[in-house]
């Protein structure tokens, strides 16, 4: 996946310019990579169409040449469609927490039940407690004591001959006598999905109440991951999925396709066999690993700060100079509406919060685009000159505007205001200019 999709950014990596062939060519490349992948089909068509729609609709990042921007919204696609945000596990009220793990065999349930067990011992303190509610193989309760005692975790079991559901709700009472914060439930898996397997986890749900269903998924299983996901997820109150071998030769597909397929969050990821190998799952840091152009991104991340910072310095000497004119006012909305109201920013500076002058700069952002059309109605000279603009010229802009005289003679002087006021501000105190232009 990443060596496709890289090679699709390559390409488009020395170009300034990206014509309506590039798009589809690197469209047809970014889908076909996510289908080598594994990635689901319809997670594949609604991701392309939405790459596709934001490239070339308005969304256009200044600074950035055209290459950089579609490298953004891939990444930043390919991030939402892995959910964003790190979505951090449930917690109980009151202790014990119950985290039931599920999955099938071999997807690396055990191993991860007392990974997690470790990091809650190592990050929060916590005092949790395995139970063995695997029976079908005495093999398994052997491996979960083993892992136990590596951990230093206590591990609770009634051996093979009790009922799964009977071990899961005497390991939570254990737990409750025992003060234990965390129950963490190793449950038995099957081959595949079966009815009896369904069955007794439903029967373990309903007793215990779990505040965690964690559906352990093995990254490596490609699409077969995806329809393991969706028969777990219809029959269980999933609520987080942990993917397991990330470390291994995985096409990484499953990480794409199971929150777009389930809606349920990805929470961790096994990146090795080692007890320490699990990590809390970052869909930002998947999706730049998966794109494979960590240094693009950072590159791309800086270029448009420096275009930012580059702005905010050339308007600090503009107006230190009093040369402030509508062109760069014309600049300073764009970077205004992309920061948040005029007002706020203004009260970021020292002195500034409750100067009455800014009562009067009263710029909501609904009004900024009939600002725009005024002054895309002024010639160049009337940009560069304000001074010029007698009422004639106001009466014209008006008319070429379609805003009324009234409208333009406010604007007018608010301009007049604001470059007034900023230039007080600029010599009265710099370093709060700046800060607010860099804010
Ligand atoms: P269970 O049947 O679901 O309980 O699966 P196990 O926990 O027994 O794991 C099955 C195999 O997968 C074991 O050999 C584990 O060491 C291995 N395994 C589990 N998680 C990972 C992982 O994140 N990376 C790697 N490389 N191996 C893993
Ligand atoms: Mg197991």
């Amino acid at each position: 996946l990443t060596e496709r999709l890289q090679n699709a950014m390559k390409k488009l990596r020395g170009k300034g310019k990206i014509s309506e062939a590039d798009l589809r060519e690197t469209m047809r490349e970014i889908r076909l990579a996510l289908l080598e992948a594994d990635v689901n089909f319809t997670v594949v068509r609604n991701f392309v169409k939405t790459v596709q729609d934001r490239a070339k609709g308005a969304d256009v990042l200044e600074g950035l040449n055209p290459s950089q921007q579609i490298i953004k919204i891939v990444d930043e696609e390919l991030t939402k469609m892995m959910g964003e945000e790190a979505v951090p596990l449930n917690k109980a009220p009151k202790i014990p927490t119950i985290i039931m793990m599920s999955g099938l065999q071999g997807a690396g349930k055990t191993t991860t039940a007392g990974k997690l067990a470790l990091k809650l011992k190592d990050e929060q303190n916590a005092r949790p407690l395995l139970v063995a509610d695997d029976v079908y193989r005495p093999a398994a309760i052997d491996q979960l004591q083993t892992v136990g005692e590596q951990i230093d975790v206590p591990v609770f079991q009634l051996g093979t001959d009790v009922d799964p559901v009977e071990i899961a709700k005497r390991g939570v009472a254990h737990a409750i006598e025992n003060h234990n914060d965390y129950v963490i439930i190793d449950t038995a898996g099957r081959l595949q999905i079966d009815e009896a397997l369904m069955g007794e986890l439903k029967n373990i749900e309903s007793e215990v109440k779990p505040n965690e269903i964690l559906l352990v998924i093995d990254s490596m299983t490609g699409q077969n991951a995806v329809a393991t996901a969706e028969g777990f997820n219809d029959a269980l109150d999933i609520t987080g999925v942990v993917l397991t071998k990330l470390d291994g030769d995985t096409r990484g597909g499953a990480a794409l396709s199971i929150r777009a397929v389930t809606d349920r969050p990805i929470k961790f990821v096994g990146q090795g066999e080692k007890m320490t190998d699990l990590d809390v799952f970052y869909p930002d840091r998947m999706a730049s690993r998966i794109l494979g152009m960590g240094d693009m991104l950072s590159l791309i991340e800086k270029t448009q700060k420096d275009y930012d910072e580059k702005k905010a310095q050339e308007l600090t000497e503009k107006i230190q100079e009093n040369s402030f004119d509508f062109n760069d006012f014309l600049d300073q909305i764009s970077q205004i509406q992309k920061m948040g109201p005029l007002e706020d920013i203004m009260k970021m500076i020292p002195g500034m919060a409750n100067n009455p002058a800014l009562q009067n700069v009263n710029m909501d952002p609904k009004d900024m685009e009939h600002i725009k059309a005024i002054v895309y109605s002024m010639t160049e000279q009337e940009r560069e000159d304000p001074d010029v603009l007698n009422p004639s010229r106001r009466r014209r802009i008006a008319a070429g505007s379609g805003r009324p005289i009234q409208e333009v003679n406010r604007m007018i002087k608010q301009f007049n205001q604001m470059k007034k006021m900023m230039n007080q501000v600029s010599k009265g105190n710099m370093s709060g200019m700046e800060n607010m232009m860099n804010a």
